[in-house]
C-alpha cells in the first residue's frame, strides 16, 4: 500500500484527506514517524509555503509526503490576508484577526474575496500542485458560530449565508480545502 505522510497535526484536516484519499493509501500522521518539529513557512505565497513543508520532509525523514497550505484573499485589500491569515493582526486570536480585517476593509463596496488552498505532494523527486479555490464576499459583520477561522465573514458565491451558518457537511462538499484534496485524491487514483 502506498504511503505518504501528512505535514500537519490537524486531526480535523487528517480526517477529511483520509475520508476522500480512500483505502488505497494510507495517510500517515507527523506523530506516527516521530516529528514534533515546528516545520517552517516563511514563504510569501500559499505555494511557497507548501512547498516548503512538503520538502522539509522529504528532506529530514525520506519520506513521500504532503502539505498544505491555505488562507482567505479580500480583492479590496491587495489580496491580504493571504499567507498571513492565521497571524494577520500579530496573533493567533482570531476576533483580533477579524476586527483588523473588518477595520481595515471599513464600508468599501467591493467585498470580494476568495478561500485558497495549495498542496504540494512530494513523491521522490517529484513535485505537484494541486489548487482549491471558493470565491465569495466579505460581510459588514459576523455571522453564524460553526466553523472556524474567517468562516463567521465568507459568504461563497450562489449562498446567502456565511461558512459559519453552515453545515460541516456542507462547508465540506464546497470548501477551498476539499476541492485541493480531491484534485490530490484524483492525482493519486489515477497514477498510482
Ligand atoms: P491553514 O494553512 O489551513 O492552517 O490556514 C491558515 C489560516 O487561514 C487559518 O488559521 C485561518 O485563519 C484561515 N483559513 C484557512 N482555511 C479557512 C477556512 O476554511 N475557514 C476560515 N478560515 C480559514
Amino acid at each position: 500500500m502506498i504511503q505518504l505522510v501528512f505535514a500537519t497535526n490537524n486531526a480535523h484536516k487528517l480526517e477529511e484527506v483520509r475520508a476522500v484519499v480512500g483505502d488505497k493509501f494510507h495517510i500517515r500522521t507527523l506523530a506516527e514517524i516521530g516529528c514534533t518539529d515546528d516545520i517552517p513557512e516563511t514563504g510569501d505565497t500559499f505555494e511557497a509555503n507548501a512547498s516548503q513543508k512538503s520538502d522539509y520532509l522529504f528532506t529530514r525523514y525520506g519520506c513521500d509526503c504532503f502539505a498544505d497550505d491555505s488562507g482567505l484573499e479580500v480583492v479590496a485589500l491587495g489580496n491580504e490576508p493571504g499567507v498571513y491569515s492565521a497571524r494577520y493582526s500579530g496573533t493567533r486570536d482570531m476576533e483580533k484577526n477579524i476586527a483588523l480585517l473588518l477595520k481595515r476593509l471599513g464600508d468599501r463596496p467591493d467585498r470580494t474575496a476568495r478561500f485558497r488552498t495549495v498542496i504540494s505532494l512530494r513523491i521522490g523527486n517529484e513535485e505537484h500542485f494541486f489548487e482549491g479555490v471558493v470565491e465569495g464576499k466579505i460581510g459588514y459583520k459576523c455571522e453564524g458560530d460553526g466553523g472556524f477561522g474567517y468562516d463567521p465573514l465568507f459568504t461563497p458565491v450562489g449562498y446567502q449565508k456565511t461558512f459559519a451558518q453552515m453545515k460541516s457537511i456542507e462547508k465540506n462538499a464546497i470548501s477551498h480545502r476539499a476541492l485541493a484534496v480531491a484534485k490530490l485524491a484524483d492525482f493519486l487514483k489515477a497514477n498510482y
